[in-house]
């Protein structure tokens, strides 16, 4: 159901303008009004789920379908010399809008886009330690 506060279900039902790319019965892929490299879109099930954790499997699914879709369209129009996938989940993890997106940034040898983190080097007992917590 959509929610009404949320600014993705009104680009959906049309009341909010967006650049759209891509649209079939249950997805939706538009602009990103603050692109990080020329061409970054977002793509959106339609119907309302606020992140990963609340994303059925099917929008999930369907949403990485599209988002596959637009990546070869981002090549083959563009001329994408890559494709960097973003999902953000809670504000933790930089989301800032809660209806669930995935990012398509296209990637170009030679643009400004960097890697945000360091890699860490936690050490075999460690990595073995946080695996055992996950269940490994
Ligand atoms: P998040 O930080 O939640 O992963 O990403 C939200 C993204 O949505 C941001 O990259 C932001 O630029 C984009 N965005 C926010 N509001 C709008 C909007 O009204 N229209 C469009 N096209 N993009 C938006
Ligand atoms: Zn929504």
């Amino acid at each position: 159901m959509a929610d009404e506060d949320c600014i993705f279900c009104k680009i959906v039902a049309g009341e909010v303008p967006a650049e759209k790319v891509d649209e079939d019965e249950h997805t939706l892929a538009f602009m990103d009004i603050n692109p990080w490299t020329r061409g970054h879109a977002l793509v959106i099930p339609k119907q309302h789920a606020r992140n990963l954790y609340e994303v059925s499997d099917e929008s999930l699914a369907r949403t990485m379908s599209a988002a596959k879709r637009l990546a070869v369209r981002m090549r083959d129009a563009l001329g994408a010399e890559g494709i960097n996938l973003l999902n953000s989940t809670e504000p933790a993890a930089w989301q800032t809008v809660f209806h669930f997106h995935v990012h398509v940034i296209p990637r170009y040898e030679d643009d400004p886009l960097r890697l945000p983190g360091q890699p860490m080097e936690p050490g075999e007992r460690e990595l073995a330690q946080i695996a055992a917590e996950l269940g490994g």
